[in-house]
């Protein structure tokens, strides 16, 4: 799919991509959508700041079944977004919200360090295609509340995946995929994308993915290209001060984020 009009998205949401100032596809969307359009269960890994997000988002969007559900005593969304960080959440669900509409779709979003009361309510005004962005700490407090039910969950997608497992969320993310409400795979899509592809991701791959089609983009881990990076070795104890040295040397003025 080389230009967005070759994608079956509908006028409204081409209307959007464009007048988000997009032109083309990146190329992860363009050989991410055909497939996930397609059903597959899909491993994307390419650089920061490729458009994974819209690389699964829109599949998803269009692929919800448009069937009205029974009233259910916890809302049943159709699509769940694992991502590892409140902010990273949060940026989903800001990407999503611009292009929900015009697939009929609403997202909410859920993270910890928040109150719950904010996020059950969004949850509760979810529709038939509700689309829930969530950190999995979060998630797994609001399925034992019994706040949210997954058994008509159709699409999983784990972001950030190789984050997720850098910062120990895997038994969180497994008692979220097997809890018993969960459908098995087969039955429900399953997306990682993630900018690396470390061991341990693979073996998550294993259990949660189903005859999935891996797809990478570009040198696996390398930055965006408006990222410059720059080594430098110092000495544990003297790293603050060169970091300072570094920081008052830079000639852009604005803010720093420290990692
Ligand atoms: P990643 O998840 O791969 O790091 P994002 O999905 O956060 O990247 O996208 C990075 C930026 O690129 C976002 O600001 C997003 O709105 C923008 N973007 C997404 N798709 C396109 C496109 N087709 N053309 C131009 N910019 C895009
Ligand atoms: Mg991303």
């Amino acid at each position: 799919m080389a230009a967005f009009a070759d994608a079956p998205f509908g006028a409204v949401a081409l209307r959007n991509l464009t007048s988000a100032g997009f032109s083309a596809p990146t190329p992860t969307q363009a050989i991410s959508w055909p497939l996930a359009l397609g059903r597959r269960d899909l491993i994307s890994v390419a650089k920061t700041g490729s458009g994974k997000t819209l690389g699964f988002l829109l599949p998803a969007f269009h692929l919800l079944g448009a069937h009205a559900v029974a009233p259910a005593p916890a809302p049943r969304p159709k699509v769940v977004v694992l991502a590892p960080t409140r902010e990273l959440a949060t940026q989903i669900y800001d990407e999503g919200a611009k292009f929900a509409p015009a697939y009929g779709c609403r997202v909410c979003c859920c993270y910890g360090g928040a109150p719950k009361y904010q996020q059950v309510k969004a949850l509760r005004a979810l529709h038939s295609r509700g689309v829930v962005v969530a950190t999995p700490g979060r998630l797994n407090d609001l399925i034992e509340a019994r706040k949210v039910d997954l058994s008509e969950l159709e699409i999983l997608v784990l972001d950030e995946a190789d984050r997720m497992l850098d910062m120990g969320f895997e038994p969180q993310i497994r008692r979220i995929v097997c809890q018993e409400d969960m459908p098995q795979t087969g039955a429900r899509q399953t997306f990682m994308f993630s900018a690396t592809f470390p061991r341990e991701m693979q073996i998550l791959a294993g259990d949660f993915l189903d005859n999935y089609i891996f797809l990478t983009v570009g040198r696996v881990g390398s930055a965006c290209k408006d990222v410059t990076q720059r080594f430098q070795f110092v000495d544990g104890r003297d790293k603050p001060d060169a970091l300072m040295r570094y920081i008052s040397s830079l000639e852009e003025s604005g803010l720093t984020l420290i990692f």
